[in-house]
């Protein structure tokens, strides 16, 4: 039997997903080839006491500090890597933004593509007159709303926001085992690999924000188009609508097949990490 790829993936945005996802794991990967390179190679806190002299070798940094102040150098040296690849590279393409705010606002774009699309192929929604027929004069309509503005800002703040969230958790993870790495005189190599599975755990948590962000812009994005589509102020209800596969959860279940108005759909999806739900116009 043949699979329709649009019932697994309807808001088409698997790929997007992905992209975003392997750009996340790679900024994360960088700080930890960092922290190797600093604390094993460099051997910035002076821990490998078996080696006496060797020549030509990079001063070990912080060697001659007290636990504490180690700490704190590496605190501040952590921030500064978070920064340089993760948290303060910005946007190629939207001026002000972070880059993650263009999976955001492709993903969005997405979705407002799709409200149209289902508008005018379905015809659920009477378009209005002056949209019909021009995909480019619809999307200049979405964008050019001030609404639409603010809920892509309010989108941009949230991943980013979540994101921030997640490099400080890792912070105070990351803290605590050099702490007692310290205490209990571990070697580099032992701190790294406890190093490692802080970082793992952070990478995965921020996998998990690129890929339930981009389903959250994606809804939201739909609802936004909906909204242009509304005619004499009345706006087209929507239907929840999930990927009914394997993977769906009984919450997603149950909700599928609802109806909202937009207003009341907003900020539904995604309803748990990891959701794939979207919006659909009313058949
Ligand atoms: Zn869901």
């Amino acid at each position: 039997m043949k699979k329709n790829p649009l019932k697994l993936d309807p808001t088409r945005t698997s790929l997007l997903r992905r992209k975003f996802m392997i750009e996340m794991r790679r900024r994360f990967n960088k700080v930890y080839a960092g922290i190797v390179d600093l604390i094993v190679d460099k051997d910035a806190f002076g821990l490998v006491r078996q080696k006496i002299v060797t020549l030509n070798v990079v001063p070990q940094q912080w060697q001659y500090q007290t636990n504490p102040q180690k700490l704190n150098s590496f605190k501040t040296w952590l921030q500064n890597m978070v920064n340089t690849n993760i948290l303060a590279v910005s946007s190629t393409k939207i001026p002000g933004q972070a880059w993650t705010a263009d999976y955001v606002w492709a993903a969005h774009k997405s979705g407002t593509l799709k409200a149209y699309s289902a508008a005018s192929k379905t015809g659920a929604v009477t378009l209005p007159q002056y949209l019909a027929g021009s995909q480019a004069q619809y999307l200049m309509t979405v964008f050019s709303r001030p609404a639409t503005m603010e809920s892509l800002q309010m989108l941009y703040t949230g991943t980013y926001d979540s994101l921030v969230g997640v490099t400080s958790a890792m912070d105070t993870q990351m803290s605590r085992i050099l702490t007692l790495g310290f205490v209990q005189g571990d070697n580099p190599i032992v701190i790294a690999r406890s190093l490692k599975n802080a970082l793992g755990i952070s990478k995965a948590r921020a996998e998990m924000i690129a890929r339930t962000e981009v389903i959250r812009a994606h809804a939201e994005g739909a609802l936004n188009g909906f909204e242009t589509l509304s005619i004499d102020n009345v706006t087209p209800d929507v239907e929840f609508s999930a990927v009914l596969d394997d993977k769906l959860c009984p919450e997603c279940e149950e909700l599928n097949g609802q109806e909202y108005t937009i207003e009341e759909a907003r900020g539904i999806v995604p309803v748990h990490p990891n959701c794939r739900c979207s919006w659909s116009p009313i058949v």
